[in-house]
């Protein structure tokens, strides 16, 4: 997979005319099929456009055009994944993402962002607004669809739970084994031995792969709630992350930046 091209998205730009037609290749899994998904776009076309793809995806999907409408339906009416537009007419995306973290029946559902440029991108996860993920338009459908698969793939952790990756199952992902429960990682088969925070990062972006957190998002979830770092001490973490497990450290293959964002780990 080009990983570069993916993170421009320049190259999977939405266009009805070439995008609107053709469905995603493979079927639907049956783990996500008929998740309740709510669309909050006022632009018609990508409105339109993402329903189909979610639709012929399995997913249960509603639509609504406006950010007081949402806030109105979401009150009551629980969904699994929310696709919010951050410009809207009413209320916007960032402010409605807030509202509904606080109250309703959709504190823990999964919000995906739709944002139209990099500032927003940057707002959306620099002001902790509660959502997800984001993708910057233009998008592509697929990749939309993908990252819907994506977050609805584990149960989201509500908002200051304790972590409990010790608890969680081993996992393989890219030739690399973490196994949380013996604290054990071993990369194309070779032990490597990381330090407690190192391996939470590992833990955190291995399982949410292709998933971008920013730097605050990674400070508040690797040293949990300590008021003597910066996020620069994320990008030593991650310098010394990848020295473990990156055979060419410079030019990562797991470890990712996604430039004036944060980090994510290569999708599969
Ligand atoms: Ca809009």
């Amino acid at each position: 997979m080009n990983v570069a091209s993916r993170m421009s998205c320049a190259d999977t730009s939405m266009s009805p005319s070439s995008d609107t037609i053709r469905p995603v290749e493979s079927p639907p899994p049956a783990a996500v099929a008929k998740r309740r998904v709510l669309i909050v776009e006022d632009e018609a076309p990508i409105r339109e456009l993402v329903r189909l793809h979610l639709t012929l995806d399995g997913f249960d999907v509603t639509e609504v055009g406006d950010g007081s409408r949402a806030l109105e339906l979401a009150r009551g009416t629980r969904f699994d994944l929310i696709v919010l537009d951050v410009m809207l007419p009413a209320i916007d995306g960032i402010s409605l993402c807030r509202a509904l973290r606080t109250e309703g029946a959709n504190t823990n559902a999964s919000i995906l962002m739709l944002t139209a440029r990099d500032t927003e991108s940057d707002k959306v996860l620099g002001l902790e607004s509660g959502a997800d993920d984001y993708l910057t338009k233009p998008f592509g459908v697929r990749e939309l669809v993908a990252r819907a698969r994506a977050l609805l793939r584990r149960p989201r952790q509500p908002a200051g739970a304790a972590s409990s990756d010790a608890a969680d199952p081993p996992l393989t992902i890219h030739g690399i084994e973490i196994d949380p429960a013996r604290r054990r990682v071993r990369v194309e088969g070779r032990d490597v031995d990381l330090t407690d925070q190192e391996f939470r990062l590992l833990h955190l972006l291995a399982t949410h792969a292709g998933i971008v957190f920013s730097r605050e998002a990674l400070l508040s979830k690797i040293w949990r709630g300590d008021t003597f770092v910066t996020v620069r001490s994320v990008d030593t973490l991650v310098k010394r992350l990848r020295r473990r497990i990156e055979s060419d450290p410079a030019n990562p293959r797991f470890l990712l930046t996604v430039w004036g964002v944060g980090y994510k780990f290569a999708d599969v």
